[in-house]
């Protein structure tokens, strides 16, 4: 099957203004741009130009050449002009009225949300504005990796604590819930140096969601050693068998001391759109408007603006049929269900997890199987046995032990990652053909453009997720 015959089932209103090679139709959401398609115009835009005339995207020219053309467009629907650094102002309204509604806060797009060059821009401003020579860091194991260089970078300490799986019975699929932080090692590591605790909910790696009363220890000893609480919550809305997210900045007390994160790319599911995002209290927050201001001072408008529409358009049509928030859930759990199965069905042991994009896998059976794998003899098991599946089966996933600190790394050598965000249940990647259950052409997430019978199908690309 070649390329541009695999799609996602179910589009998000980015991906639908993302032409077959991933290109950005901005016009979606722009509006349409004057056809002065003078000679150089042409010229200045050749790739947007050729595909143009293709059909897959409206047909004209969609960036102007000129800077100051592709400004007036973008400000055009909106009368709104000139950079900002605290994010695009139709951007952070959204975010502050959409969050606002989840934390249970009234938010000030001015003071409680900061736009960042995505969640990892959020992530270490915050490092950067918050995080002190000598302050220790607490990171619950796994852990998405740049928690530790960023508090290094920031001179730091990271100091972690891991989730442990319980055991489960012969044959007993396990969960992801299965896996618990013990509350006294977890008091432990509060110390007088303690600054922050890094919580992400749905985790990546694990996909474990955490519970309220999980949520609740947490806050309570965040508040009784006066620590900030560094929120990731990438995919708060991938959650899946009714389990529900939580925010902790929405437990009693959490919010003057929670920097909440998110990502469009990751709720949107278009990973490498790179709009991310900081909500909290101005006391904090201002901090971190301090470094991004003197860092990256603003953030590309275009994404900021499409990231806009989206959201205001996911507010409006929340709870109702064609709704991508409700959509994308529900074939992300028909993923897992999909890849669960293919997993054991090979002599794997998924980790079925609550949230996110990724399972892992226990591969401890192979061990004893397979002890002579490539790489070094003193290398974990599950680096060697990725080489092995690479080598041999033409097969990637991520070796779990480096969501862990070094002197960790032995005790969860036996667990590798799978993404299943780009698979479908049927083929090996999303087919419109199979998933007449999903809208195809509508919603029509694309403001006065002329819609092509594919745009609600996104190209699968052979990318990984970060
Ligand atoms: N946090 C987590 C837990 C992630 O998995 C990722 C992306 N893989 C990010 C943050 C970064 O998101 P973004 O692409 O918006 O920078």
């Amino acid at each position: 099957m070649g390329p541009s015959q695999r799609f996602l089932p179910i589009v998000s209103p980015i991906q639908n203004c993302v032409g077959p090679s991933a290109e950005l139709r901005t016009s979606c959401w722009l509006g349409p741009l004057p056809l002065s398609s003078a000679p150089e115009e042409k010229v200045a835009v050749p790739w947007l130009w050729e595909h143009a005339q293709e059909g897959w995207s409206p047909a004209r020219p969609v960036l102007a050449p000129h800077s100051h053309h592709g400004q007036t467009a973008a400000c055009s629907k909106t009368g709104w002009s000139g950079i900002q650094p605290l994010g695009y102002p139709p951007l952070t309204k959204i975010l502050a009225s959409f969050f606002g509604k989840l934390l249970g806060q009234e938010l000030d797009p001015l003071k409680n949300v900061l736009v960042t060059v995505g969640a990892y821009g959020a992530l270490f401003t915050a490092f950067q504005a918050l995080v002190d020579e000598g302050d220790e860091v607490i990171i619950i194991e796994p852990f998405f990796d740049c928690y530790e260089s960023m508090t290094l970078m920031a001179r730091g300490r990271p100091v972690f604590v891991s989730l442990k799986p319980s055991p489960t019975g012969d044959g007993e699929l396990d969960f992801s819930s299965n896996w618990q932080l013990d509350p006294t090692e977890l008091a432990s590591k509060f110390t007088s140096r303690t600054k922050a605790l890094v919580l992400n909910t749905p985790n990546n790696p694990l996909g474990k969601v955490f519970s309220k009363a999980e949520l609740e220890l947490v806050a309570s000893l965040c508040q009784q050693h006066d620590v900030l609480c560094f929120a990731d919550e990438v995919y708060q809305l991938l959650v899946y068998d009714g389990v529900q997210h939580i925010s902790i900045a929405s437990l009693p007390g959490m919010w003057d001391r929670t920097l909440t994160i998110g990502s469009a790319g990751k709720i949107f599911g278009a990973t490498g759109w790179k709009v991310g995002w900081a909500l909290g209290p101005n006391h904090i927050l201002r901090h971190l408007q301090t470094v991004h201001q003197n860092s990256i001072f603003h953030c590309p408008t275009q994404a900021q603006a499409a990231v806009a529409k989206s959201f205001e358009w996911e507010q409006l049509h929340m709870g109702q049929p064609g709704s991508y928030f409700e959509e994308f859930p529900k074939a992300m759990q028909r993923n897992r269900d999909h890849m669960t199965h293919s997993l054991q069905t090979v002599g794997l042991k998924p980790v079925v997890p609550h949230g996110g994009y990724f399972l892992i896998a226990d591969i401890s059976d192979f061990k004893s199987k397979m002890p002579d794998l490539p790489g070094a003899a003193e290398e974990p098991y599950d680096r060697r046995f990725v080489k092995w599946m690479i080598i041999n089966k033409g097969l990637m996933a991520i070796p779990v032990s480096i969501f862990y600190s070094v002197p960790h790394q032995k005790d969860f050598d036996h667990y590798i990652r799978f993404c299943f965000v780009k698979l479908s249940p049927h083929s090996g990647g999303w087919d419109c053909s199979v998933t007449q259950d999903v809208p195809r052409k509508s919603p029509s997430w694309c403001w006065g453009s002329q819609q092509s019978p594919l745009s609600a199908c996104a190209p699968v690309s052979g990318a990984k997720e970060a």
